[in-house]
């Protein structure tokens, strides 16, 4: 099972997917540290940060984040870096409708070769550039509920829906059963 620890103490992996460029690194770095670095460097490597929350039911629950430099878009190498993971967040940036059309391709690896019952959560980041956005955001809602997928749109910059998108996964995390 890929949710592990006691029924209030949630321990989950959670990999990013999605085009380079897109801030998932931005992301993460805004949920673990709350921060925002506009001149940040590409990913060297894997990186490996970890964040703990607590839900309104005071379940808490551990993010065990893989970031990557990208190694994923080699497909041979992707089922490496999601494997065993209970959570996968897709990401795309509303301004690019090419990474868009890559978030449709993850969403189709991960049915195929995901855990079965692996959460997948559909984020558009970068909403704070509404006036450069080309993907509606009713394109990103038909595509999550097509796939039953959770969707929200975020900003690392601005740090809107940030908390929000890790406590809804949170929320929908499989309980093991006592
Ligand atoms: P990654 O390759 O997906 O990890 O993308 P990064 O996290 O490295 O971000 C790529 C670029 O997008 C960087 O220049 C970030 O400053 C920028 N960026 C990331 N998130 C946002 C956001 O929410 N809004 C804006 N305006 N820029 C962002
Ligand atoms: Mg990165």
């Amino acid at each position: 099972n890929a949710v592990s620890a006691d029924a209030t103490n949630l321990r989950v992996k959670l990999v990013l997917l999605g085009d380079s460029g897109v801030g998932k690194s931005c992301i993460v770095l805004r949920f673990v540290r709350g921060q925002f670095d506009a001149t940040s460097k590409v990913t060297v490597g894997a990186s490996f940060l970890s964040q703990t929350i607590a839900l309104q039911d005071s379940t808490t629950v551990k993010f065990e984040i893989w970031d990557t430099a990208g190694q994923e878009r080699y497909s041979a190498l992707a089922p490496l870096y999601y494997r065993g993971a209970g959570v996968a967040v897709i990401v795309y940036d509303i301004t690019s409708p090419e990474s868009f059309k890559k978030a449709q391709y993850w969403v189709k690896e991960l049915q195929k070769h995901g855990s079965p019952d692996i959460v997948m959560a559909l984020v558009g980041n970068k909403a704070d550039l509404h006036e450069k956005r080309e993907v509606p955001t009713e394109d990103g809602m038909e595509l999550a509920e097509k796939n039953s997928m959770f969707f929200i749109e975020t900003s690392a910059k601005t740090a809107d829906n940030i908390n929000e998108l890790f406590e809804e996964i949170g929320k929908r995390l499989p309980r093991p059963t006592p």
